[in-house]
């Protein structure tokens, strides 16, 4: 019989890391809460039994408060797993059970697995393991869920709680005080003679819901028996009329203390020991007085941004250039095999010059995704997202608005689509549209080859800073849009945040590798594949309808003319291998060339997507994007990578030889439309226009499609202006 077994925790407890001892898979470990929104799902083999495991989204709670919960909850009570393994950060015991607590009196089959109890003993920390099982009246397992330290026992433990207990026979009753003790069994029976839910909730556990106003449980209520619903709400109105008066409280608050009063009393019996004074630092509070100081933090952390584009940027340089030069080289070999035509071009121009134009970036984005994966797993991360948090609350945002900025590609590429699903721990919903609507402007991982390429090629002699400098400019702008739609279409209320920080950690070789590769890997799939299919699309675009016999025609005899001006032996000479060619024979070469390039131009700008481009040019120029420009910001709407491939192909068919017109970057810079401000201008342009198609779709699917679109048309406006703005100024001062 296959068995299926739930993790369950609060957030940063060590679900995940579990998850992956367990099956082996490689899913994200975040040391920072709320990470996983979904429940992921894997499968193990033990004992030549089939074994399901799900790794639900981290919770402190199971009310309805936040989609975590819900998805959380639901799957507990609708799936039915076969045991739940509960799993708890035994340096936060009492913190942990709270969550504990509930799944007990939702009755689930429950096992816990004590965790990072290497943490705990450093910290002097001692847990009676017996005790608490004999307190709680479930198994306890120890364990090191990094380490994989106790995950048979686990295991065993887990198997055979699911093959003795009955879901839901045992719940734990906690005394919720007299008034609500005396109001509990009406309920109960209310509930449980009409069936009211009771297939999926016990019913005093229903009840306990309704006590705590917990609304998806109401409005299931009303669904099932509204007449029953109706009778449940009015018991409870008037206790929490009661107990305002009497208590000045309302039910949930009580039923909260009486938790964690019921909490508190395990833990006293001895069940936790501390070697050392509790008001001793810890190592992380330590290191937190420097790097989440007021004044230093926010310095250290720039510094720290800075130091982490330096070293990507000076260690990539050199491989990025062995991938140039390999891409260049197997673009000479397909000059030279394959006949001229259309296969070639496709090949050459579409593929090679697109495709291989992004892949060339891969050692880069290894390296940002390594060092971003270091911040992420000793906790680093978390520190940005509490400093953060007190610029955010400024322009209107919330503390959980960072994560999703982070997530988006913050520091660097991320990815705005789990940027805006992120959003969904925000519980105002202004405040969530403010956050989803500006996460899109954040240098995804999509737009960093672009970034790459043009401060390569601009701005070769400080790459780093002005990385640094593109980073800061999207937070200010993402934080000045946000104001601005907080003071206008999402006006309202700020709504309080407590941030967790979770403890410091030493990042493992193998997780950072993980994390690192993951990353990559995602990277590069999708320019083998997405972008690959947009390349060659784009590429016939940029090729049909091609031009007419006459035009054709009207090159060839323009290169027959100018060969018929040279004499016999400078044409032959053109077809002998190898030689020093002497003056006239290379500015018989140069003057071919010029035709070629004249043609192939000519057939761009005469294709589909030139036309387009050519149309839009007359007010692209204000900004300074020509018609080739142009093509790639429209083929960047699909995927932003495109970009790189577009501009890759637009200028490789301009220019016949893939050799000696050097790389894309070199490609630019020497091209008369093309400088510094232009550049920036771009770039501007790129990092803040319409989001990428997917991401869109994933706006509409959050929230509207009004506020999709709106997305979009104000994106692209705001953008093009800020382009216009900084190469007029730009051309007018004569920076480029
Ligand atoms: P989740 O939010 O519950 O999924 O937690 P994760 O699995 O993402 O783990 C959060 C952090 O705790 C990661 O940095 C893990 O490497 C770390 N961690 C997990 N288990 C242990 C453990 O047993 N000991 C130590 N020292 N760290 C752990
Ligand atoms: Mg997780």
């Amino acid at each position: 019989m296959q068995l299926k077994i739930a993790l369950a925790g609060n957030p940063n407890a060590g679900k995940t890391t579990l998850f992956n001892q367990f099956t082996g898979a490689r899913q994200h470990v975040g040391n920072y809460p709320g990470i996983t929104v979904d429940h992921k799902e894997g499968c193990l083999l033990h004992k030549k039994r089939k074994i399901t495991i799900t790794d639900l989204p981290g919770t402190y709670s199971m009310t309805a408060y936040s989609e975590e919960e819900l998805v959380a909850r639901d799957y507990l009570v609708n799936e039915k797993p076969d045991v739940v393994i509960d799993i708890v950060d035994s340096s936060n015991l009492e913190r942990n059970l709270y969550l504990t607590c509930q799944f007990l009196e939702l009755g689930v089959p429950l096992v816990i697995a004590l965790n990072m109890i290497d943490v705990a003993k450093d910290r002097g920390i001692e847990i009676k393991v017996a005790k608490l099982e004999q307190l709680l009246g479930v198994p306890v397992i120890p364990i090191i869920a990094r380490s994989g330290f106790g995950k048979e026992d686990l295991l065993e433990a887990a198997i055979h709680t699911a093959s003795t207990s009955n879901n839901g026979d045992t719940t734990l009753d906690i005394s919720y005080g007299k008034d609500l003790d005396s109001a509990l069994p009406e309920l109960i029976s209310l509930i449980s003679k009409n069936n009211l839910m009771t297939d999926t909730y016990p019913a005093r556990y229903t009840a306990i819901k309704y006590l705590e106003n917990d609304e998806q449980i109401l409005k299931k209520g009303q669904q099932s028996d509204p007449g029953i619903a109706k009778q449940l709400e009015a018991i409870v109105d008037k206790l929490a009329d009661h107990t305002r008066k009497t208590l000045d409280v309302y039910p949930e608050a009580i039923i909260a203390d009486q938790r964690y009063g019921y909490i508190k009393s395990i833990i006293r019996q001895g069940v936790e020991t501390h070697q050392f004074d509790t008001d001793r630092l810890y190592t992380s509070d330590k290191i937190d007085k420097v790097l989440t100081n007021r004044l230093v933090g926010p310095v250290i952390m720039l510094l720290i941004i800075f130091g982490l584009y330096q070293f990507t940027f000076s260690w990539s340089e050199l491989p990025i250039t062995w991938l140039e030069s390999f891409f260049g080289w197997l673009g000479g070999i397909v000059e030279n095999t394959l006949p001229d035509g259309l296969l070639k071009s496709m090949i050459i121009s579409g593929i090679i010059d697109g495709v291989g134009g992004i892949l060339g970036f891969v050692p880069l984005i290894m390296l940002m995704f390594f060092g971003i994966a270091i911040l992420e797993d000793s906790g680093y991360l978390a520190r940005v997202a509490f400093m953060m948090d007190r610029i955010f609350r400024f322009f209107g945002l919330h503390g959980s608005s960072v994560m999703p900025f982070v997530v988006s590609g913050g520091i660097a590429g991320g990815c705005a689509v789990p940027g805006v699903m992120a959003t969904r721990t925000l519980r105002s919903p202004k405040e969530r549209m403010a956050t989803l609507l500006t996460v899109p402007f954040m240098n995804c991982g999509a737009k960093l080859p672009v970034l790459a390429l043009l401060i390569g090629a601009f701005f070769a002699e400080s790459k780093a800073l002005y990385m640094f400098l593109f980073t800061m400019l999207s937070w200010i702008v993402a934080l000045l849009a946000a104001k601005l739609l907080r003071t206008t279409v999402l006006r309202g209320a700020p709504t309080p945040f407590v941030m967790e920080l979770p403890p410091y950690r030493f990042p493992t070789i193998r997780g950072l590798l993980i994390h690192t590769w993951e990353r990559t890997y995602q990277y590069i799939k999708k320019a083998g594949t997405v972008i690959l299919g947009i390349s060659i699309l784009l590429w016939a675009l940029m090729t049909f309808p091609g031009l007419s016999d006459e035009e054709l025609t009207a090159f060839q005899q323009q290169r027959q003319k100018t060969i018929s001006l040279f004499p016999p032996e400078t044409i032959k000479e053109l077809t002998l291998p190898d030689k020093d060619l002497s003056d006239e024979a290379s500015s018989l070469i140069t003057q071919l060339n010029e035709i070629n390039n004249l043609e192939a131009e000519t057939v761009l700008r005469n294709s589909f997507a030139g036309r387009i481009g050519g149309t839009m040019e007359p007010v692209s120029m204000y900004a300074g994007f020509d018609w080739r420009t142009n093509i790639a910001l429209i083929g960047g709407f699909a995927a932003k990578e495109v970009i790189v491939s577009t501009l890759g192909t637009a200028y490789s068919m301009g220019e016949i030889d893939t050799e000696e017109s050097g790389s894309l970057g070199e490609r630019l810079k020497n091209d008369e439309n093309w400088n510094r401000v232009v550049a920036v201008a771009v770039l501007v342009f790129i990092m803040f226009y319409a989001p990428c198609f997917i991401t869109v779709i994933c706006i509409a699917k959050e929230s509207s499609w009004k506020w999709a679109f709106f997305s979009i048309g104000f994106n692209t406006f705001f953008a093009f202006l800020g382009a216009i703005a900084i190469y007029q100024i730009g051309m007018f001062f004569q920076l480029g």
